[in-house]
């Protein structure tokens, strides 16, 4: 009797359920989490509880209702995390998930919060708040997961926080690869999507809202009142690639990139903030397809070039394929403004393919200011299917545009939100935009820290080094981020260990000696995951090392590293790099990326390797290993292999690098041993900013660039060579090469070279 009674009001209670305050349900393992999970029913809340949750797979699935959604919560925010090789799926209807941090590991599927349990099991009308994802990033490089993927409908992923993915993959991607994900109505909303380093690859997006198989249906999702914060990955922050979305009142803060309408049409881009700040490569809006609407946006201090300008319209392909590009039909772009934004690129991506120029497409009441004149506009194709008019310039623009254009005086007034605004005659001119713009403080959630995470060279402590036998490999084994390790003896500092650099840290002569490094091992120094490296005034001799082939002086990891680092070096001299061959001066492994390689003032003599040999990614798939490098002012002499070998395969146009600057070098018998398989000095292939100027060449074999991609900028100027030396360009890239001074012999050359001194420009 009791029993039945007792059956009868638990039956009761489940049937009412979502009538009655359930009390939560406290889980502190797996097992007792799929318990709940299974008996949950509309109004059951499910509390992770506070500590670490390692490994843990978690399927939330069930059916709530709209007045009594089954809730996943956490006992504390903050105190709850996600370890290892965690994830979570979400399937069903109604369901309510906030307040998870996943860090400290990876998902092992391809997936770390999916709202499916399966290819057939999707989740509808759920929510996901105030979640965390912190550089949750597979070890690996270049193995793809996203972090957090939607599909079925009705579903919102607001206020979360997600930072740091360092592995290749989407970091948040609507998936339309079902039917009943099809017009999905989602909407992402004030979310903080935090630093994405660059990947140097496609695949680097960090929202990315269908594929091009199924870019013409309809995806109607809604992505506003976002920050996005320094999302570097690649040229495409955002990647849009299905039908009639609405990008609004989001900001974006110094992105490297642009907010791409890849595919499908009927998009809405409109009261978005791109800050540029003059970061360089910063960009705004790249339209492609038909009928995208461009309006009230806002950009500053936007520096990109070409596909990542401030303002992009492409070429299309004829008859495109749905993997292509399919020609701009009936753009209206209007009613934006432009401060200090470089450049405006209209029928960018024009060549023999890209042949289909904008029709029908409007260009009205937009505004620019410029402080300093710039060619603003770059036209590729023809414009005549673009209508200009009403739009204002306070600088002078291409005939092709100036008719649709007033030019006039302008100045510059500061609005309450921060942004400066043009004004002319006293009326200011300001697009459309949100009340309150989206920032840290109102993205994300208010419980995880959004600073940076990124500690920059010299802004820890200073120590100092005494001379002898692995001092130095003893104060970087105890060295703390951001350190710096000050060598104060002109005298040897011998590394009997091999030091892991592990943070950024700084190694420098103290003013006015000349430390000496000598090593045992087969590297001086082994930058690994996570590890930066400054050295400066140091002298480095390959004396000690060991005597087989290929040592050198600073390696990367050899195996993935997925922090990408920099590498700086001044006022340093490497010398009796001649210990067996393929002594290299810095040595990097497939699947690293160098933010910078810095080199200045340093000389490098008697090496019998390559200086530089960048050319690990040979996939020819668009990776390569670094973005920026930079030599300035540096002597090399007596190089057995190349100063300096740079690759970048492949036809993708997704990266922007690699950026070389050469400036104020001289080579000297460089690139004749019988291992340099380049037979050359210095060798590109497909970098796409390259400047090689004020420099001197004697007695090296060649210079040979192969353009092949991203209509490369090059600046050869300047240079003095030998006559014999050849300069050799291949490739089917457009390029213009500057004064070369060519002479038989080195003197009456006007450039100077013996009496150059490293650290003076001449
Ligand atoms: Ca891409």
């Amino acid at each position: 009797m009791l029993f039945r009674l007792f059956f009868t009001l638990t039956s009761w209670i489940i049937a009412t359920g979502f009538l009655l305050a359930q009390a939560p349900i406290l889980v502190s393992d797996v097992a007792a989490f799929d318990a709940a999970v299974a008996a949950a029913q509309p109004g059951t809340t499910i509390v992770l509880a506070n500590g670490v949750w390692t490994d843990a797979e978690l399927l939330f699935e069930g059916q709530g209702t709209a007045e009594a959604p089954i809730t996943l919560t956490v006992e504390e925010k903050g105190k709850v995390s996600l370890e290892g090789q965690s994830y979570l799926r979400l399937a069903g209807n109604y369901l309510h998930v906030e307040g998870l941090v996943f860090r400290n590991g990876y998902t092992p599927t391809n997936e770390v919060i999916s709202f499916r349990k399966n290819k057939s099991e999707f989740a509808y009308n759920s929510r996901l708040t105030e979640c965390v994802i912190d550089n949750y990033s597979n070890p690996e490089r270049h193995e793809q997961d996203s972090w957090v993927a939607l599909y079925g409908r009705n579903n919102r992923v607001d206020h979360c926080h997600l930072e740091g993915k360092g592995n290749r993959g989407v970091t948040l991607i609507v998936r339309l690869n079902s039917d009943e994900s099809l017009q999905n109505n989602h909407i992402i909303e004030h979310n903080y999507f935090g630093p994405r380093q660059n990947l140097g690859s496609n695949g680097g997006e960090t929202l990315r809202i269908g594929t091009s198989h199924h870019s013409l249906k309809n995806s109607n999702t809604i992505v506003r009142n976002n920050l996005f914060d320094r999302c570097d990955g690649e040229h495409e922050i955002i990647s849009n690639k299905s039908c009639q979305n609405i990008y609004r009142d989001n900001v974006f803060n110094e992105c490297i990139g642009t907010l791409t309408m890849r595919h499908g049409n009927e998009t809405l881009v409109e009261g978005n903030v791109f800050l540029g700040n003059r970061k360089p490569n910063t960009g705004g809006i790249r339209v492609i397809n038909g009928f995208q609407t461009v309006q009230n946006n806002y950009g500053y201090g936007l520096t990109g070039y070409r596909f990542r300008g401030a303002l992009v319209v492409m070429n299309g392909v004829p008859n495109s394929p749905l993997n292509r590009y399919f020609q701009v039909e009936s753009a209206i772009i209007e009613n934006n403004v432009f401060v200090d934004s470089d450049h405006v690129q209209l029928c960018a991506g024009s060549d023999a393919e890209r042949s289909a120029t904008p029709i029908n497409s409007t260009f009205n009441n937009n505004t620019f200011y410029q402080s300093t004149r710039r060619k603003l506009f770059t036209i590729y194709d023809d414009i005549s299917g673009i209508n200009f008019a009403k739009n204002r310039s306070n600088q002078p623009v291409n005939a092709q545009v100036a008719d649709g254009f007033k030019i006039q005086p302008m100045t510059l007034t500061q609005q309450a939100n921060g942004l400066l605004m043009p004004q002319v005659k006293g009326k200011t001119i300001a697009p459309k935009l949100p009340k309150e713009l989206p920032s840290k403080e109102n993205t994300g959630t208010n419980w995880y820290s959004k600073a940076d995470k990124r500690i920059p060279f010299n802004s820890g402590k200073i120590h100092l080094v005494r001379a002898g036998t692995n001092t130095l490999y003893d104060a970087i084994s105890e060295s703390k981020p951001g350190d710096i390790l000050e060598l104060t003896e002109s005298a040897a500092y011998e590394l009997t260990k091999l030091p892991l650099i592990k943070h950024p840290l700084s190694i420098r002569a103290a003013q006015g000696v000349s430390p000496k490094i000598y090593w045992e091992k087969k590297a001086a120094f082994d930058i690994v995951n996570g590890g930066e490296l400054s050295l400066q005034g140091l002298t480095f001799l390959g004396d000690y090392a060991p005597d087989g082939s290929g040592n050198s002086v600073i390696r990367t990891s050899k195996y993935s590293m997925n922090k990408n680092y920099s590498l700086r070096i001044e006022d340093c001299h490497f010398d009796n790099l001649d210990i067996n061959h393929s002594f290299d001066v810095i040595r990097v492994y497939k699947n690293t990326f160098a933010d910078e390689i810095y080199i200045a003032n340093s000389s490098f003599n008697q090496v019998t390797g390559h200086v530089l040999a960048l050319d690990k990614e040979t996939d020819d798939v668009g990776i390569y290993n670094v973005e920026f490098l930079t030599l300035h002012n540096n002597r090399f002499s007596n190089i057995e292999g190349a100063v300096l070998v740079l690759h970048r395969g492949g036809k993708d146009e997704s990266t922007f690098g690699p950026f070389l600057d050469m400036n104020h070098c001289t080579l000297t018998n460089v690139g004749f041993g019988k291992r340099n398989k380049y037979d050359a000095a210095i060798k590109l292939y497909g970098a796409q900013d390259i400047a090689i100027q004020n420099s001197v060449f004697q007695q090296t074999k060649k210079i040979s660039m192969h353009l092949v991609v991203g209509e490369p900028i090059v600046k050869v100027d300047q240079l003095q060579m030998e006559a014999s030396i050849p300069l050799e360009v291949t490739g089917d890239q457009k390029y213009s090469i500057g004064k070369i001074y060519r002479s038989s012999t080195t003197e009456n050359l006007p450039l100077g070279n013996d009496n150059q001194t490293l650290g003076i420009q001449f």
